[in-house]
């Protein structure tokens, strides 16, 4: 096992890519901080990482309030003493015309896709400074290298998220800690079941063919699954990339080559 020991935070682990992820660092030695705004979802990918033999903490969270990622440190501190990676995955999209989009939901995915990254980087950063080392991981999107319609504000926060991971990886450097991005393209879990309702919707389609439409531009021409984000992930956090900082690494099945 490449983590034996380590002790990883994942936001959004209660399904999808953060589930998958929570289940990879586990099987790879990680003990695991399932956080998630849905704390029955949370506690089933807990369930999963104790039958693995590693020790799960599970904390309700809502990435964009500060006193709950305040919250989150904290107990993660008491229970394991130290926090060595950090995976900002949690996320959000509303996908409609900008003409259409209300100033509340353009807020509210910045704050969760954008802000909450902030929040929990800043966080734990804290405690990585003081212990010379740590893994940071934000989960981006081919979004954040490519804006597409429908998607402009969830564009805005992921190309935002590349950004931040530049300059942190910057500024975290001196302290060993590194800083990536990972950008998944299309990706089969609950958050495409809504975005090709809505797309399917909009393009007057039936359901699933948007989905379908999108496979199409992808060169390896299947969707990817949220255990081909897990595996870059881990790879990402493992010593052999210790060398790599501020770098945003496509997972699309060749859809986006920059
Ligand atoms: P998902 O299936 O919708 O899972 C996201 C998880 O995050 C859910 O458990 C969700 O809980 C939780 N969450 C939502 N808002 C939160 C908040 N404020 N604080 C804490 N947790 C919150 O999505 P996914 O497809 O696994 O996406 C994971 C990440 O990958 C996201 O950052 C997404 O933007 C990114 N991504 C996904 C794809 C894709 O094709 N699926 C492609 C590129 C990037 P609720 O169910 O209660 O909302």
């Amino acid at each position: 096992m490449r983590l034996n020991n380590k002790i990883a935070i994942i936001t959004g682990a209660g399904r999808g890519i953060g589930e998958a992820i929570s289940i990879r660092l586990a099987k790879e030695g990680t003990d695991i901080v399932v956080c998630d705004i849905d704390f029955d979802n949370a506690e089933r990918t807990t369930e999963k990482i104790k039958t693995l033999g590693r020790q799960p903490l599970t904390i309700k969270i809502d990435v964009s309030k500060s006193k709950d990622v305040g919250e989150m440190v904290n107990l993660t501190m008491k229970k394991f003493g130290r926090i060595d990676i950090l995976v900002n995955n949690a996320g959000i999209a509303i996908v409609k015309p900008i003409v259409e989009f209300e100033e509340e939901e353009w807020d509210k995915v910045i704050d969760v896709d954008l802000k909450g990254v902030f929040l929990c980087s800043k966080a734990v950063a804290k405690i990585m400074i003081n212990q010379k080392s740590g893994k940071i991981i934000n989960i981006s999107s081919s979004s954040g290298k490519m804006g597409t319609e429908f998607f402009a504000n969830y564009a805005a926060a992921k190309f935002g998220v590349i950004g931040f991971t530049q300059g942190l990886a910057k500024e975290l450097a001196p302290y060993k800690i590194t800083v990536n991005a990972v950008c998944p393209g299309i990706i089969g879990t609950k958050m495409w079941d809504y975005a090709d309702e809505e797309l399917s919707k909009r393009l007057g389609l039936p359901k699933g063919e948007a989905f379908k439409k999108q496979i199409q531009n992808i060169p390896l021409s299947r969707s990817g699954t949220p255990e081909d984000v897990a595996g870059i992930v881990a790879f990402l956090v493992s010593p052999e990339a210790d060398y790599m900082t501020g770098q945003a690494i496509n997972v699309t099945g060749g859809m986006v080559m920059h």
